[in-house]
């Protein structure tokens, strides 16, 4: 394997708020050592010059869906029932190609703000299909990043998950809503089972599964998706208590919440992760722990889609492994992980006076950093910039005026910086993006086949906008009333401004 060094670039220390000049070595796709500058590099080596550069270790995105990224922009006033309603217009009408395309424009929005990690959450309709994985997969093989990819399932509509909703509707949208009926779990589980058999990708590219929504998969389903995780040491990636409107439904249907149901049926464990996690309670989050788990944060799509604010600082203080996530584009319009850390910080502000309960900026690093690569099982391996990880480095250009003057270094990736000054990025050892142009795709070619694909898709799904459109209304006021129903925590800002 070729050695590199990286000569000269300030290495970001997240403990000290400081950024020395280092040298990294680094041997294929791992980091042997770091030191100071000018320190000795085997012969042949190449080398990188960061000079006027911060290195900090490649961001993880947590949370995320690539089909999402055509998607962005469809919403602005709508909640996450209005949102999963749309589904059918919005993540409609695609072919493999579109799976491939949509992944990939995700993936270039990540790397080019600094992120080299991803858990991405897919999406197909009716069912997840070896071709379609196969795409999603060509998609991060292209542009070089390192990701896990979790179909997701489900067999059951949101119509059919929250109680009283299909009831509510006028027997028109009824109709329609029943047309959206999704088949048999068994035909899915098959593909992901021999799908997984013949996964190979290394710490680059995992398989993994995502009952999407807990109540939007019967008993039956959930129990499959824990059976197949632990036959094949799949992780295992849920949508959690996102939504009042989830956490009240959880209630309603299991009699206890969300957590505790999947908790039962034996799907916590070290390879589980729950994201957003809004409306957890202390015995939720007590059960996390315990259980290993972790929790994929994403605070700018819960600001956007309205669902509240997350209780991460006491999941911090119980010793729960956080990480941030951007979410998809459906639902949070861009793939800006240092954005995401800066909402993590400032989110966590609103419902205290206490300064002691806000998430620090050296926190939300953290989070977006280790505690990603925790939750996409690379814990020890990613997320650190220190001997024996793997060589994921985003270099930061510190004439960026984010960072003039250079006051704490900590501080101003989290509130400066909007993820403008990234001039490079690294993924094991291999630069994918090199003073702001990719190496390994072709970023014109890919805006054309995008707009090429939206044409046709636009037009294959007009039936399906006409559709949500008219559904719309009756979502948005169903579970506006359903959400005024009390629940045992307070999500929403500050009391007593909550449900009001
Ligand atoms: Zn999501």
């Amino acid at each position: 394997m070729t050695a590199t060094v990286i000569r000269n670039g300030r290495v970001l220390d997240v403990a000290r708020r400081a950024a020395e000049p280092k040298d990294i070595l680094i041997d294929g796709d791992t980091i042997r050592e770091v030191g100071a500058a000018g320190m000795p590099a085997p012969a042949g080596a190449r080398a990188i010059d960061a000079t006027g550069r911060m290195l900090i270790p490649g961001l993880v995105n947590a949370h995320t869906h690539g089909h999402g990224s055509l998607g962005k922009g469809r919403g602005d006033r709508a909640n996450l029932e209005m949102l999963l309603n749309s589904a059918p217009w919005i993540n409609g009408g695609r072919n493999h190609d579109d799976r491939r395309l949509a992944t990939l424009l995700n993936a270039a929005e990540m790397v080019r703000r600094g992120c080299t990690g991803v858990y991405d959450l897919t999406w197909e309709m009716p069912a997840p299909s070896r071709d379609g994985i196969a795409a999603v997969r060509s998609a991060y093989e292209a542009i070089g990043m390192r990701a896990v990819i979790a179909p997701m399932l489900a067999d059951r509509t949101m119509f059919e998950a929250v109680p009283g909703l299909m009831a509510a509707l006028p027997d028109a949208a009824r109709r329609d809503v029943e047309r959206l009926g999704l088949p048999p779990f068994a035909g899915a589980l098959a593909v992901c089972r021999d799908i997984a058999r013949g996964w190979r990708g290394g710490d680059r590219l995992a398989f993994a599964i995502a009952p999407t929504i807990p109540h939007h998969c019967s008993d039956d389903l959930l129990r499959a998706c824990g059976r197949l995780a632990a036959e094949h040491g799949l992780r295992l990636h849920t949508h959690l208590a996102e939504s009042k409107v989830q956490a009240l439904t959880g209630l309603r249907t299991y009699g206890r919440t969300l957590l505790a149901h999947l908790d039962a049926l034996g799907l916590v464990g070290p390879g589980f992760t729950g994201a957003h996690a809004v409306w957890l309670d202390d015995d939720d989050i007590r059960r996390m722990v315990d259980r290993g788990a972790s929790v994929a944060h994403n605070p700018g799509s819960n600001l956007r889609l309205g669902n509240g604010i997350a209780p991460v600082r006491r999941m911090l203080d119980a010793g729960l492994t956080v990480g941030i996530g951007s979410d998809g584009s459906n639902s949070s319009d861009n793939q800006n992980v240092v954005e995401a850390m800066r909402f993590a910080s400032y989110v966590s502000r609103v419902r205290s006076h206490d300064v002691s309960q806000w998430i620090g900026a050296d926190e939300a690093i953290r989070m977006a950093t280790e505690g990603g690569a925790a939750a996409i099982g690379l814990r020890g391996r990613l997320g650190c910039i220190a001997p024996g990880y793997l060589a994921d480095i985003a270099f930061l250009d510190l004439d960026d005026l984010a960072y003039v003057p250079l006051n704490d270094p900590v501080n101003q990736l989290v509130h400066a910086d909007d993820g403008g000054s990234v001039a490079s990025v690294m993924i094991g050892g291999r630069m994918v993006y090199d003073n702001r142009r990719f190496t390994t795709i072709d970023l014109d070619k890919l805006r054309h086949e995008v707009a090429t694909a939206m044409d046709r898709l636009n037009a294959a799904t007009e039936p399906q906008r006409a559709m949500v459109k008219r559904l719309e209304p009756l979502v948005a006021h169903f579970c506006t009333c359903f959400a005024a129903t009390p629940y045992h925590v307070r999500r929403m800002g500050t009391p007593p401004y909550e449900d009001n």
